[in-house]
């Protein structure tokens, strides 16, 4: 589904940020990144998503056998890629349903599809709000406007319920991420994986590992995967710390 080759990227001429990254993801895999502060964690997950603020030099990212590097973010997330935000936009006026609506037609558009039928669209919502238990007036909400750390994860986790992309990836970093918005996300991705579709799980805490069984981890650090292992890594590093890979 995802197979990067040798992708580096710098934020201005000669601050290389990521300095080769090799990954490939399959249908049906989790995979986490872990790592230190700064290793390029956020920068990985936004350059797959098309983010404009940095540069590749080199290498590519082939999503589906296709690469996406001159693709606008719209266009992957047309094309099934969804992105987590940790600093979600607000949108007064905007409800919750309404955005979820023009985003999910929007993607169907794009895919040459008609938009989805109100009563079809009322039946997903209520399949998903259920699912994720969001009370129905959340959905009239202005979008981000004053919600809590736990009201924007559940948000951010129905809109990707809703538009059901092939590859999820979700930038779970350091701050608000308590015990409630924990099991709302590890909760609502065990919910959405199935074997079609992927996720990259980026996260500094173990602890999300607890409830979300990734097939794969890895260790970026300077920019680099330094090491890769299947679930015992992330153990191991809660553990002993990054100290041991590093140099
Ligand atoms: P992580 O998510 O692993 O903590 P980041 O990808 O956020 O790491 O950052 C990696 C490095 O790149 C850090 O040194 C950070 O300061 C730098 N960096 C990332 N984005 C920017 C930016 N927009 N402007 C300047 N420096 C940046
Ligand atoms: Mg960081
Ligand atoms: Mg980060």
């Amino acid at each position: 589904m995802l197979k990067i080759n040798n992708l580096h990227a710098q934020i201005e001429e000669g601050v290389e940020i990521l300095k080769g990254i090799n990954l490939e993801i399959k249908p049906g895999e989790i995979h986490a990144i872990m790592g230190p502060n700064g290793a390029g964690k956020s920068t990985l997950s936004s350059v797959i998503a098309g983010k404009e603020d940095y540069e590749i030099t080199e290498g590519e990212i082939l999503f589906e056998g296709e690469n996406i590097i001159e693709d606008s973010p719209e266009d992957r997330a047309h094309k099934g890629i969804f992105m987590s935000f940790q600093y979600p936009i607000e949108i007064p006026g905007v409800s919750v349903m309404n955005f979820m609506k023009a985003a999910i037609n929007e993607t169907r558009k794009a895919n040459g599809q008609e938009s989805m039928p109100a009563k079809e669209m009322l039946a997903l919502v209520r399949e998903k709000t259920e699912k994720l238990e969001i009370k129905k007036e959340f959905l009239a909400r202005s979008l981000n406007e004053g919600f809590s750390g736990g009201e924007k994860k559940r948000n951010e986790i129905l809109q990707m319920m809703m538009l059901n992309p092939k590859l999820a990836i979700l930038d779970e970093t350091d701050s608000g991420l308590d015990i409630d918005a924990l099991r709302i996300v590890a909760d609502g991705v065990n919910t959405f994986k199935n074997e079609g579709n992927a996720v990259l799980l980026i996260t500094h805490y173990q602890r999300l590992l607890d409830y979300i069984e990734p097939d794969f981890v890895h260790v970026l650090a300077d920019g680099k995967i330094i090491k890769t292992g299947d679930k015992s890594l992330a153990l191991e590093l809660e553990e002993k710390g990054y100290d041991w890979l590093l140099n």
